[in-house]
């Protein structure tokens, strides 16, 4: 990875960061893309730097690449892929370098609508499914967030009702951790959770 130049200020606010990524869905919803080729030019100046605006926490799925989703381009987005969006050390440290080196304004927890590895949670959860035991030792990071859940809601509203309390619990406890409390307490950088919607290609940003 490449660090930022010294400790430069962010170009965007977070608030600002997080309108280009609305206004980026916007654009790839309506079929009108930026971002479709290759442009030498940004590719050569970003060679010398990173400077992303957001750094996001989305699910492996192959059905949600964030860039493609907020029409973002080279440099814009810091992104961690990993199944159910789930945080385990090297997640942490990762979107700890976005915070201290990177100082990206914004951070998305951003689930998604039929998440395989939510269902396999709630599967594990309500009906003792099992799995590989690796697969179990993610669906560990995933169980606590399904606490609370009405077991009898029909089976399409139970995983979104746990997708997005799965990111509810992945923004408290980035919120409770020392350093999200130290870069809050800045108040220079925000945390939003959003859910992206495997049929229509929307991103519904959380309250
Ligand atoms: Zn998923």
């Amino acid at each position: 990875m490449v660090r930022s130049k010294g400790h430069a200020p962010p170009a965007y606010t977070a608030d600002e960061a997080l309108a280009r990524l609305k206004v980026g869905n916007a654009r790839f919803l309506s079929g009108k893309s930026h971002f479709p080729r290759r442009q030498q030019q940004i590719l050569a100046e970003l060679a010398k730097g990173q400077q992303p605006y957001a750094t996001i926490l989305g699910c492996s799925d192959s059905r949600v690449p964030p860039e493609l989703v907020f029409d973002a381009g080279f440099g814009d987005l810091f992104i961690v892929r990993v199944a159910g969006n789930v945080l385990g050390p090297s997640i942490i440290g990762t979107l700890q370098y976005a915070g201290t080196h990177l100082r990206t304004p914004l951070f998305v927890v951003m689930g998604h609508e039929g998440c395989g590895a939510v269902q396999a949670a709630i599967a594990c959860k309500f009906h003792g499914a099992q799995q590989a035991s690796r697969i179990e030792a993610l669906l560990e990071d995933i169980l606590p967030a399904l606490d609370g859940l009405d077991e009898s809601l029909p089976p399409e509203a139970l995983v979104s009702a746990a997708v997005v309390a799965n990111v509810r619990r992945t923004m408290r406890t980035l919120q409770e951790s020392p350093e999200g409390k130290a870069r809050m307490a800045e108040g220079v950088m925000k945390l939003v959770g959003a859910i992206y919607e495997l049929d229509t290609g929307r991103v519904r940003f959380l309250e």
